[in-house]
């Protein structure tokens, strides 16, 4: 659990693809501080109910569910609305989901580059083009994207995911460009490694694509990217999100904060 702690008692936060890894961190870590929490994503029904009903009993805040399919926009415009009718308002949208598929651009699937482009980007501009008349009404809002330190730097095989976080990047400062005399801001977060599922999948695909072990891929390619030579802990991008949702981030806009163990500095 990250050591920043923040008030964030009566305000209410959507997270998409909050039933697993940095999105049920994220959802944790603003449940800990006494915000109420529509968690979003796929899974096992049972499991993702434990989940809500855990963050509800742990924190004595208003935990809900909602189903939203990141490749629906209908789906995404109800995640929105649900937010700001059934719990009453909307202050943080932190736009999390996120897939990855790891091959060379000769063989990569166009169906994969169309679900990564629609569930890393496009979901993102849908949650925020409804998210941001709610924030604008309330005079005060929060966005944090999750894309990644791969939203300002490329690696091999990961055309799909580098250009959707590319994407989110210049998304993000756009929207910052024009809700920025509203209270409301936009930012992102770009995480290093972080141990999720979606990277523990992503070691055994590297190792097939590069023709290497799976310990070699951690060692020579994933933290051989990282300084610290440490995968990148949920608590730190907790505090990280702690500080862009707080009174003190207010003028932290269109902007991005690296939690990537020095791998943009090189
Ligand atoms: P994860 O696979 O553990 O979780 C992904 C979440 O997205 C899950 O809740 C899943 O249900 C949800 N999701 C996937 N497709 C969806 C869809 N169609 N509709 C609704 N929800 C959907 O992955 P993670 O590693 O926690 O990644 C979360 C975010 O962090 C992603 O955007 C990822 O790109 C980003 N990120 C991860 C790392 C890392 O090292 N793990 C690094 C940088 C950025």
């Amino acid at each position: 659990m990250a050591s920043v702690r923040v008030d964030l008692s009566g305000q209410t936060a959507v997270i998409t693809g909050s039933t697993s890894g940095i999105g049920a961190a994220l959802a944790e870590g603003l449940a800990a501080n006494g915000c109420d929490i529509v968690l979003n994503g796929l899974g096992d029904a049972s499991e993702i109910e434990a989940l809500r009903v855990r963050l509800q009993d742990d924190y004595k805040v208003r935990v809900a569910y909602h189903s939203a399919n990141m490749l629906r926009p209908g789906e995404i415009e109800d995640l929105i609305a649900f937010a700001s009718k059934e719990m009453g308002r909307l202050d943080i949208l932190v736009n999390n989901a996120g897939i990855q598929h790891v091959a060379k651009i000769e063989e990569f699937p166009a169906e994969k580059w169309d679900a990564i482009l629609a569930i890393n980007l496009s979901s993102v501009f849908h949650a925020c083009k409804h998210a941001v008349p709610v924030m604008k009404a309330q005079g005060r809002g929060r966005i944090v994207n999750i894309a990644s330190a791969h939203a300002l730097a490329a690696s091999p095989f990961k055309s799909a995911y580098i250009a959707a976080k590319h994407g989110v990047m210049g998304l993000t400062k756009t929207i910052a460009l024009e809700v920025a005399e509203h209270g409301v801001t936009c930012n992102a977060i770009n995480p290093g490694y972080v141990r999720t599922p979606l990277v523990d999948s992503q070691i055994a695909d590297t190792a097939r694509e590069r023709g290497i072990s799976e310990d070699e891929v951690v060692r020579d390619v994933m933290l051989y990217a990282q300084p610290t030579k440490k995968f990148v802990e949920y608590s730190q991008l907790v505090g990280a999100l702690l500080y862009l949702v707080s009174d003190d981030g207010a003028n932290a806009n269109g902007s991005s904060i690296n939690v990537e163990g020095g791998w943009l500095a090189k």
